[in-house]
């Protein structure tokens, strides 16, 4: 077999199962592997560490399948989904909305499914991912019998693995052009091939349930709002009115037949760029009692990172010059490169300079369809708090 030789001291992280080998620690290659090809992982000093997938063009030119010497084939496959769908049949409330795969936290680096009723999506961004398309799509069959098997794997990171994007049929019934799926009662309508990420942001089911719980009576302002999974549900739990903020027309007219799906109509539009918006609603001397802020990625790099924490903390204090007193603040981040305390430290600097007492009451993060290998902290990408304001 192929064999990834590393160099003396670098099997430490893959000795604690930290799943990415990174091309500076190779030493030498064994063999001719080929973009995706199954590879054998071997210390310095000859040990097996991992079977993993080659992926020459990327730093991380290798992600481990497996910590044992294994086939990597259609069973293989077939195994971790059913695995993965095991988790989520535990743990996730009855729904047909969810995360089936999520990537390296569920042993499957590089490949993320998502289920939206009886259509499944599946994001193919490694090289090995790729490799194993066709094996991927029987696992899904065999295990979620889904009537439809749509492929979307046009996030950024395809970029760097040196695969192309796309989105394509791959099993069953043709997509319709729009889905209405289901979340706790509310109907979204939803452009799978077409869509941010796969069409919905499942990653913010709990966040979701927990702003219809504390809507009532609450104006409320939905910034970086897409196609408003937080206005529908603020409105549903007794807000008064939703603002919503968001910079692209195409998601709003979306929001706009949602809300109008679930029967909801106190609403006001604020097409446009979320900075100058807030800046603006501030100037107006505008105020509300809940705010969401659920920017994109700000921080795509460790690089990026001091340009996306003032990114950050502007959007933060300009939420907290906003909300009346007791008003709410849910706050995220989905930047893989800030973590918790750094978010955490962001936003009471926010605090601070907006000249407001705040305390946070709340953690907020992806449900448990998005499970974190607790080995694999880079799993855990979205992160929030929820603030109160004295
Ligand atoms: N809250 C949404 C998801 C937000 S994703 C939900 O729960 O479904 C981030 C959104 O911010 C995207 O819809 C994107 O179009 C929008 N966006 C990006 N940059 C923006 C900007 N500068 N101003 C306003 N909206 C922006």
């Amino acid at each position: 077999m192929n064999k990834l030789i590393l160099k003396a001291g670098r099997e430490k992280s893959l000795r604690r199962r930290h799943p990415w080998v990174f091309s500076g620690a190779v030493h030498r290659i064994e063999g001719k592997p080929v973009m995706g090809d199954t590879v054998e992982v071997v210390s310095a000093q000859g040990d097996f560490l991992a079977v993993a997938a080659y992926s020459p063009q990327s730093q991380i030119v290798a992600r481990v399948w497996d910590w044992k010497p294994r086939a990597i084939d259609a069973a293989f496959f077939e195994e971790r989904i059913a695995r993965a769908c095991a988790l989520r049949a535990a743990l996730v409330p009855a729904t047909d909305t969810l995360r089936l795969v999520h990537g390296e936290s569920d042993g499957l680096p590089g490949i993320i499914v998502d289920r939206y009723g009886d259509v499944v999506v599946v994001q193919l961004t490694s090289a090995g991912a790729d490799r194993w398309r066709g094996a991927i799509a029987d696992g899904l069959e065999t295990v979620a019998a889904p009537r439809t098997i749509h492929e979307r794997s046009d996030a950024e990171a395809m970029a760097y693995e040196g695969l192309e994007p796309r989105s394509q049929h791959l099993r069953g019934e043709p997509l319709t052009a729009v889905k209405i799926i289901y979340e706790r009662g509310a109907a979204y309508e939803t452009d799978i091939a077409g869509g941010q990420k796969t069409g919905f942001y499942l990653d913010q089911r709990d966040n979701r349930a927990l702003v219809r719980e504390l809507a009532e009576g609450r104006e409320v302002l939905d910034c970086f709002a897409y196609t408003g999974g937080f206005s529908v549900n603020a409105l549903l739990g007794g807000a008064t009115h939703a603002t919503a903020v968001e910079s692209s027309a195409p998601a709003l007219d979306r929001l706009e037949r949602n809300l109008a799906l679930n029967g909801l109509n106190a609403y006001a539009r604020a097409e446009g760029d979320a900075f100058q918006t807030l800046r603006r609603l501030r100037d107006e001397g505008r105020q509300f009692d809940l705010i969401v802020m659920d920017p994109p990625k700000f921080a795509p790099t460790a690089a990026s990172v001091p340009r996306a924490a003032r990114a950050y903390k502007d959007v933060n204090l300009l939420a907290f010059k906003l909300l009346r007193p007791g008003g709410l603040l849910f706050t995220f981040s989905c930047s893989g490169a800030i973590d918790r305390l750094l978010f955490q430290k962001i936003v009471a600097g926010a605090a601070l300079d907006a000249g407001v007492t705040a305390h946070f009451v709340r953690h907020l993060s992806a449900g448990a369809d998005h499970p974190v290998a607790l080995e694999f902290p880079e799993g855990e990408y979205l992160k929030g708090l929820l603030c109160r304001v004295a």
